[in-house]
């Protein structure tokens, strides 16, 4: 039977570089479920759509393509054909991300594209529902926190060296945000599965992070 890897944590806790370290190590597929969610919701902001028109959303989203792009373990996805890689990673998605993630209608045909790709292949997956919602039954859980000074300035120095004009304060907000928006929700909120692993990154590389996880895998 494929193996599973579920990645879950608060934002901008290092989630997807671990897992794509880890994918790399593995031989694994990297699916990033964040990314998913970013795209639908740049789909809605491009449309100019009120976030808080549920109705017109959940009968939109039947004109939503997504598909991902494997290139060397890197996200590439596509939003109807068009990658949006990079747009969706910029202040006006993650600030209205949340609050699509919280439509249930968008979390179920969100989780039935993953629960698809994760059916045959090995993969790595992370994202706030993966241990919990998408794949209850992984065989392998992490749920990755770290100090949320830490986490703005690592997603500081991310955004910072591609140009995104942006203040620490400003992310550290967004970060403080999302994490409420996505332990508050109603609809599978962020919670740690009973049976994952939690790993803290505070004062951890990303070496010692890959090595942690890797030791827990293989027996
Ligand atoms: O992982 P990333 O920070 O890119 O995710 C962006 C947002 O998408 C999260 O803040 C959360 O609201 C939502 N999300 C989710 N479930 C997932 C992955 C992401 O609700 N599995």
């Amino acid at each position: 039977k494929n193996i599973v890897v579920a990645i879950d944590g608060y934002s901008s806790c290092g989630k997807s570089t671990l897992a794509k370290a880890l994918a790399k190590k593995l031989h694994f597929i990297y699916v990033d479920s964040g990314a998913m969610y970013r795209a639908v919701t740049l789909y809605f902001l491009r449309n100019e759509t009120s976030l808080k028109d549920h109705d017109v959303i959940i009968d939109a989203l039947e004109h939503i393509d997504l598909n991902f792009h494997s290139r060397d373990y890197q996200t590439h996805i596509l939003l109807n054909g068009e990658e949006v890689s990079d747009e969706i990673r910029q202040m006006p998605v993650s600030e209205n991300v949340s609050a699509i993630a919280a439509i249930k209608e968008v979390r179920m045909q969100m989780v039935k594209k993953q629960q698809k790709m994760g059916k045959s292949k090995n993969i790595v997956m992370d994202g706030r529902d993966i241990g919990t919602t998408v794949f209850p039954n992984a065989q392998i859980k992490f749920f990755m926190t770290a100090d949320p000074k830490i986490r703005a300035e690592r997603r500081y120095n991310e955004l910072s060296i591609k140009g995104e004009k942006v203040s620490l304060e400003e992310i550290f907000e967004n970060i403080a945000h999302r994490d409420f928006q996505d332990t508050t929700r109603e609809e599978s909120p962020l919670i740690r599965a009973d049976d994952a692993i939690i790993l803290d990154n505070t004062n951890l590389t990303e070496q010692q992070q890959l090595e942690f996880a890797l030791e827990k895998i293989k027996p």
